[in-house]
């Protein structure tokens, strides 16, 4: 992804003359006629920061989360080592990007030209599996390597998340135990490994899903190497606040000491959304009002798919100087191009006089945001600039993630 740090005549400081509008940046004075996206440096490295003190045990990153080189070379800065990657050009890229950094090939069902590559070229010694088909084609593609750690991933529930990532992956219960016993006898280290689904809800998910595991290593009554409990670390949204980070880790952290494994056995985290969401937001103009529909330039095909997809709320803040003291009224978002289902229903909250002409930012877009734009109908935009002011809501702030001033209540 290529990223301008264009200044766009923006004044990253607030300053008498030239208020600052909105994501310590000056509206006002670059009227941008493009989407603009807003980094946040400070705010990935302190979730960095967060994971590689506080887990108690190794984070990587999953990079689908959230692709950008900088945002990877943020991550790397301050922790981050090992990073979880699901195709070659996610390989390719990290390589690239972080030559010393650790990569695990963690997607379950990959082309047998790309695990070769990966492992001849970059180095790769840790693959994902749930079936032996794929046992088979990582064996033929390493030519029967003595060197990999190979993770069985499980099939659990996704009932805590908002996100499901229970039907397409994982090894059922009643076939785990061959297959446990199969990737044994291959593999130099044996893993396992789940995903509760994207942003978990409560800890409670990791518990039960650890109960899983446990019971696939009694019946599998094999030695295990790696346990790792995937991603699924919620972020902060309107209506979704989930308990604090470190909850998770210590029932986590609990879980994994109660797990029949050998002592020497290594826990794994592969947080994508948790440390990346607060990396950035978008600025989008309203190009048309229509009662509570607003047509913005950024939409579902931008970085707003799951907003439109899935329902996803975002913050959102209107940019305006002077500040709006109308009420707060619910609105609908239309994106630019000419697709219907370019829709997303919100509702979002903003000042009742919003029109034609008005900036909004939209917040918490790090992950799975600029991830999925695309560039549909010739509406797309790799504006950004990087700004120092803090996200819509944090998890890592020292601060209340709600309530506080420089933190736009949801
Ligand atoms: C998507 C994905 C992740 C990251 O999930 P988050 O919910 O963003 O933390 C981690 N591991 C695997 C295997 C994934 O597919």
């Amino acid at each position: 992804m290529h990223q301008h740090h264009r200044a766009l005549g923006l004044a990253p400081q607030s300053t008498a003359d030239s208020p600052v509008l909105g994501g310590g940046i000056d509206i006002a004075k670059a009227l941008p006629v493009q989407p603009v996206t807003l980094v946040r440096p400070h705010a990935a490295a302190r979730a960095a920061r967060f994971f590689s003190e506080k887990f108690p045990g190794r984070s990587m990153y999953a990079v689908k989360a959230n692709p950008s080189p900088d945002l990877l070379r943020v991550l790397w800065d301050n922790g981050i080592t090992h990073y979880d990657v699901a195709s070659l050009a996610e390989v390719r890229l990290v390589a690239d990007t972080l030559p010393e950094a650790t990569l695990c090939f963690m997607h379950p069902v990959k082309a047998e030209e790309a695990i070769a590559e990966a492992y001849f070229t970059h180095g790769v010694r840790v693959f994902s599996l749930d079936s032996l088909d794929e046992l088979e084609k990582i064996q033929r593609a390493t030519r029967f390597a003595a060197d990999l750690t190979l993770c069985v991933r499980l099939r659990v529930s996704s009932e805590h998340s908002k996100l499901s990532l229970a039907s397409k992956f994982g090894v059922a219960s009643h076939e785990a135990k061959a297959l446990l016993f199969a990737t044994r006898q291959a593999a130099d280290s044996l893993g396992i490994c789940f995903h509760v689904g994207s942003q978990a809800m409560t800890p409670d998910a990791y518990a039960q899903a650890m109960e899983r595991v446990r019971a696939a290593i009694v019946e599998a009554a094999v030695t295990v190497d790696v346990i790792d409990v995937g991603g699924g670390f919620p972020s902060v949204y309107p209506d979704m606040e989930p308990p604090a980070l470190e909850r998770y880790f210590e029932v986590i952290g609990r879980a994994f000491e109660s797990l029949p494994i050998s002592y020497s056995a290594e826990l794994w985290a592969e947080p994508g959304r948790a440390l990346c969401a607060e990396y950035s937001s978008l600025v989008v103009r309203v190009e048309r009002r229509r009662g509570n529909e607003l047509y913005i330039n950024d939409g579902a095909y931008g970085a707003l798919f799951d907003a439109a997809h899935i329902g996803w709320r975002f913050p959102v803040k209107l940019l305006r100087e002077p500040e709006s003291t109308v009420r707060d009224h619910p609105f609908s978002f239309y994106g630019p191009t000419c697709d219907d289902l370019d829709h997303m229903a919100g509702p979002f909250l903003l000042p009742a006089d919003v029109k034609a002409g008005d900036y909004i930012e939209i917040g918490m877009l790090g992950a799975y945001g600029a991830a999925m734009r695309t560039r549909f109908n010739g509406f797309t935009s790799d504006e950004t600039v990087v700004v120092t002011d803090e996200p819509m809501a944090s998890l890592y702030a020292q601060v209340d993630p709600i309530t506080t001033s420089n933190v736009v209540k949801l």
